[in-house]
């Protein structure tokens, strides 16, 4: 079987080409959208998706400050910081990235990001809004999972969907976005007894757990879609999915590869969240 690719490259650049337009009608009229991204670590990976937010932000007209606390920073300092931005009235946008700290997890400090600027959904006011199916920003990765899908035609509304991953900024998202969609929904984790059993099962398996190569040719049924989620540095320093393409493709209808799957569209989809926050702060 031809195994179809999922590129994300078009739908990430429809988006941005949207993201730009309205970026410049707010800077026209002198609101000029603005992200901080509050960064509280020293690690490679979070440094380069630091800097290609920086530069999507500035291809598309979009302001950004980065904030850099320093990696032993305390949860009192890293609130502080959130709780500043979100109150400041020249920032309509915060990304905390992580890692965070040592010591410090996301449930310490989330609920500092005012629900307004919480683009990419972290806070538990944004996450309770989308399991109440009430308007919020929804996790950005999560997001371009149900926006790949529906770009490239693939239909969701009575599927069975098994997602390989629970996390609150990924799994559990997903899975809420594409109960909205009206798929049957699985969810797996570490814990998962015969993960391949439950994968094989589905229509669609999204793999979301970090682990290289977790997801191969045995987990899957012929003819289903797979979409990779996973952004791994491999040993040899290329960034590689969870999904083991060589023996998924030929056996799977569809694949999202990695990179230029999700990735992009997630980008495309933050940055489109910054100027939404930016327009109903400052409403025309
Ligand atoms: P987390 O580490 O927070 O969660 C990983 C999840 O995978 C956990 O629920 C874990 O289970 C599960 N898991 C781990 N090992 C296995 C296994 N062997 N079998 C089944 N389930 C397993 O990761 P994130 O959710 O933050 O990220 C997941 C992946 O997505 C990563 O590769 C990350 O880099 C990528 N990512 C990509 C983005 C993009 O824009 N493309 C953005 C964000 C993340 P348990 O809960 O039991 O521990």
């Amino acid at each position: 079987m031809d195994t179809v690719s999922l590129s994300g490259k078009e739908l990430a650049a429809a988006i941005n080409a949207d993201t730009k337009e309205r970026a410049a009608a707010l800077t026209a009229s002198g609101t000029a959208p603005r992200l901080a991204l509050i960064v509280a670590n020293d690690d490679p990976a979070s440094a380069w998706y630091v800097n290609s937010l920086r530069k999507a932000a500035e291809r598309l007209g979009i302001g950004c400050d980065t904030v850099e606390l320093g990696a032993d920073a305390s949860i009192e300092r890293i609130r502080d910081e959130l709780t500043a931005r979100s109150a400041d009235a020249t920032i309509d946008a915060i990304m905390l990235q992580t890692p965070l700290p040592a010591g410090v997890t996301l449930d310490d400090v989330s609920s500092a990001i005012a629900a307004t600027k919480d683009v990419d959904g972290v806070s538990p006011l944004s996450l309770g809004l989308l399991a109440s199916n009430l308007d919020g920003f929804v996790p950005a990765t999560s997001e371009a999972v149900v926006e790949l899908l529906k770009h490239h035609e693939i239909p969701l509304a009575g599927m069975h969907v098994t997602v390989v991953g629970r996390s609150n900024i990924v799994g559990k998202p997903l899975a809420q976005l594409l109960l909205a969609e009206n798929a049957t929904v699985t969810i797996c984790h570490s814990r998962t007894t015969d993960l391949p059993a439950v994968t094989s099962a589905a229509d669609i398996v999204v793999a979301a757990a970090g682990r290289i190569g977790l997801v191969t040719g045995k987990h899957i049924r012929a003819g289903a879609t797979v979409i990779d989620v996973g952004t791994n540095e491999s040993p040899d320093g290329k960034i590689v999915g969870d999904v083991d393409a060589e023996t998924v493709r030929g056996k799977a209808a569809a694949l999202s590869p990695v990179p230029g799957g999700i990735g992009p569209v997630t980008t495309a989809l933050l940055m489109r969240h910054v100027v939404t926050a930016a327009e109903k702060a400052h409403p025309a």
